[in-house]
């Protein structure tokens, strides 16, 4: 599917101009991160995942770098990135494969970075496993990791030394989504960092690099909306945010950005666990940079 393709309008983008766009990142230590212990629970995580340009945004990197630090260091990665929507649930490669360049007319350099993370087979046959009897699911052997899912593991994982398996998403219904995520929430005591990668705002055509470019009201109060929503893992309301969010019909023209949070949102619920916003913050005036950690 297309619906997640990032196309470059070289009327609104430029390097030089983003390589000056500032990234905010709060509240994060730089500890050394141990590897998660059998039967710790891993965080479940969103992270919103900037743009194939980002890779050239210290700011934005850092503040990734740091909030990976400031976790348990995952024996695996399961990520569920906006850039692949795909019925029935499928599993990309679990070997290294070339990543998959999901944008069109960047500069060349952006169509040959690299990231060669070790496949993840194991997790491939676990997350079969735990979807046995509910899901039908896939396998996509040659399809590498969008710029959805690698450029934020470069920020966090720079060192592309933790196995990584990505998972399409199979529907934009909020529910099934929720119960997805419940599904796979086993995989977090066993070393495995869940990962929803999009936007909890994301309007192409609104997008502005300007160095005097403002937040619209539409694109705070969604904002705001959602980390309350969060915060107290109200299903109830975000289930409905398509009807009940102030400011979604601008904030989400299309539901592939925002609905990977609700995967994470469902590996959080079967426990009582803390909700925070390790980074926050708005880019290109809407879209914000609000990523969310689960326990
Ligand atoms: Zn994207």
């Amino acid at each position: 599917m297309q619906s997640g393709d990032f196309k470059l309008d070289r009327r609104k983008f430029s390097i030089g101009v983003l390589s000056g766009v500032a990234s905010s990142a709060t509240g994060i230590g730089a500890e050394t991160p141990t590897t998660a212990a059998p039967n710790d629970r891993m965080p479940a995580i969103f992270v919103a995942h900037g743009s194939p340009l980002s890779i050239d945004d210290a700011g934005w990197m850092a503040g990734l770098g740091k909030w990976a630090k400031e976790m348990p260091k995952p024996r695996a990665i399961l990520m569920i990135s906006a850039h692949w929507v795909d019925r029935p649930i499928t599993l990309g490669a679990t070997r290294t494969v070339p990543l998959t360049y999901d944008f069109y007319g960047f500069p060349q350099r952006y169509y040959s970075m690299k990231y060669n993370a070790p496949g993840a087979p194991a997790l491939a046959k676990r997350v079969k496993e735990l979807l046995a009897g509910s899901d039908k699911v896939a396998d996509a052997p040659d399809r590498g990791l969008d710029h959805g899912a690698y450029v934020p593991l470069l920020g966090m994982y720079p060192g592309a030394e933790i196995p990584v398996l990505q998972l399409s998403i199979p529907t934009m219904e909020p529910a099934p989504l929720i119960a997805l995520g419940r599904r796979l929430a086993p995989l977090r005591r066993e070393g495995v960092l869940i990962v929803g990668s999009g936007f909890l705002t994301h309007n192409l055509r609104t997008i502005d690099f300007s160095p005097t470019a403002k937040t619209p009201a539409w694109a705070a109060e969604f904002d705001a909306w959602a980390a309350e929503s969060l915060r107290h893992r109200d299903t109830t309301s975000l289930t409905q945010y398509r009807e009940k969010a102030p400011g979604v019909q601008m904030a989400l023209p299309t539901h592939e950005h925002f609905v990977p949070v609700l995967v994470a949102l469902g590996a959080s619920l079967d426990v009582n666990e803390s909700v925070t916003f390790p980074i926050t913050g708005f880019m290109g005036g809407s879209f914000t940079q609000r990523s969310v950690q689960f326990g």
